[in-house]
């Protein structure tokens, strides 16, 4: 396994073509704006040579006989889906915000599952191969990124009926594929090795071309980043209090794919359009579990703080003030015991991993999108007006008006400037760069709220509950209207 400062010195290694804010950055590692992530991501490889966290943070592969990141790691038994989410509580916890490595966690292990059945169905040369390439992920103890999003442009249309809305293959060729496209919202791929590519939604037999998954280093020729922006991510380029949470931070960004060549040893789907939709169930199954662990990490930062400054500003025993906190905490674990719920009812897959149970790992979801936006809210009912009226770090600096601030300022305790800390740690989090990660991705990653309501419904056994209702009522199975 590399150690933190190996896996920083391998992002250097890289040709990227990546842009922010309309420049091309050769070294993303130093540039203001991405140093964050790449710190954010670092952790998930010191954490696994820190005695504390070893034994939560290595797993034992049964693929390279041997101890790997657990981020690399296929779920081999029911322990190991709690073991995720224990570890991402603890790495969200520990940051504050995104980590980025789950989602080509998750998308090792639904393509585990898919390449497994599509070979079982058609006869093909899947699984075997995309086995190989996970051997090599774990040795080489690589990041992913998992690329599903397509922009989708007019979503009344098919994917045929509008194709650079979605990645498709345009030439096949003898011993590889050549791929057209683009994948929006890539969290962490700008601090990856390589990118996992999935179809992103269901297929009809018009769209063989689009139905294509495969993997390629993120600087193989023809591929181009384009880092997003994050609310006040300006704050990155100044002093280090007024970002609230200056060590760490997440990262999304655009992959556009110009004729990219895939070699066949790195092809794990094509054409095969009946399978789109259940690869796709089965990374949101285990996506949406993540978000049970890296959220109400985030959230334990979010209820710290508040209670912090509420601390700082003596108003801490106010019964209010209390209620308030058991309220964050009461939503916080609400999103927690559902990510808990949806691993403990698992189920061996045909392909011999296991997959959380699919109804629970919506609900989850479904109330993460939901519970940090009213968290975020009594969090900011806690820390006051000033969370968004604080003067600049520079005005606490200068010599004239910085004295009269720092006076005017004090809480009950502790001193200006940590009352202020704590302020921009909220900030960051509810308003700032952060709330990218702790509000609009809780809301759209892993799927937008109605993709949940969708699957709930499917999944919810809706006739089953009818006919227990009518068999209490008198009425009799029988008798329920179809
Ligand atoms: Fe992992 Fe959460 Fe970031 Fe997704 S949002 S990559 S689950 S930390």
């Amino acid at each position: 396994m590399k150690t933190a400062e190996q896996y920083v010195a391998s992002l250097r290694e890289r040709d990227l073509r990546l842009f922010v804010r309309g420049e091309r950055v050769t070294d993303p590692v130093s540039h203001p704006l991405v140093a964050p992530s790449v710190r954010t991501v670092a952790e998930s490889y010191r954490l696994a040579s820190d005695p504390e966290w070893r034994d939560l943070m290595v797993a034992h592969s049964r693929l390279i006989d041997g101890p790997i990141n657990r981020f690399t790691h296929l779920f081999e038994t029911p322990d190991d889906l709690q073991k995720k989410i224990q570890m991402q509580r603890v790495l969200g916890r520990l940051t504050g915000t995104c980590f980025q490595r789950c989602v080509g966690m998750d998308a090792i292990n639904a393509l585990y599952n898919s390449t497994f059945e599509v070979d079982e169905a058609r006869g093909t040369a899947y699984h075997a191969r995309f086995v190989d390439f996970v051997r090599h992920v774990q040795r080489e103890d690589l990041v992913l990124c998992g690329a599903m999003t397509d922009p989708k442009g007019d979503r009344r249309k098919r994917p045929s009926e509008q194709p650079d809305m979605y990645l498709r293959v345009v030439e096949r060729r003898a011993d590889s594929i050549v791929v057209r496209g683009a994948k929006l919202h890539q969290t962490g791929v700008v601090n990856a090795h390589e990118v996992v590519v999935m179809p992103g939604r269901t297929m009809g037999p018009e769209d063989a071309d689009f139905t294509v998954a495969f993997a390629i280093p993120v600087d193989a020729p023809g591929v181009t980043l384009v880092y997003g922006r994050q609310p006040s991510d300006d704050r990155r380029l100044g002093c280090e209090i007024d970002q609230g949470n200056a060590t760490y931070g997440g990262q999304e960004a655009v992959v556009i794919f110009e004729d990219v060549e895939v070699p066949m040893s790195r092809v794990f789907l094509d054409g095969e359009v009946e399978f789109a939709t259940s690869l796709v169930d089965y990374f949101a199954g285990y996506h949406r579990q993540s978000y049970g662990g890296c959220k109400p990490g985030n959230g334990d930062v979010l209820i710290g703080a508040a209670a912090l400054a509420a601390r700082l500003a003596g108003v801490e025993k106010a019964t209010h003030i209390k209620d308030k906190l058991v309220e964050m905490v009461h939503l916080n674990e609400t999103m927690h015991g559902c990510g808990v719920a949806c691993s403990t009812r698992c189920a061996k897959t045909p392909a011999g991993n296991w997959m959380v149970d699919p109804l629970l790992a919506n609900v989850t979801k479904l109330n993460v999108t939901r519970a940090p936006y009213q968290m975020s809210r009594l969090a900011e009912e806690i820390a006051g007006g000033l969370l968004v009226t604080t003067p600049s770090a520079e005005d606490f600096d200068h010599p004239e008006v910085g004295p009269l601030l720092t006076k005017y300022l004090a809480g009950a305790q502790g001193t200006t400037e940590d009352r202020i800390r704590v302020l921009r740690l909220i900030e960051n989090m509810t308003l700032g760069a952060t709330a990218a990660v702790i509000k609009t991705e809780s809301m759209h990653g892993a799927g937008s709220p109605q993709a949940q309501r969708m699957r709930i419904a499917a999944q919810a056994d809706f006739e089953g509950k009818m006919g227990e209702a009518a068999r209490i009522a008198g009425i009799g199975r029988e008798d329920v209207p179809g």
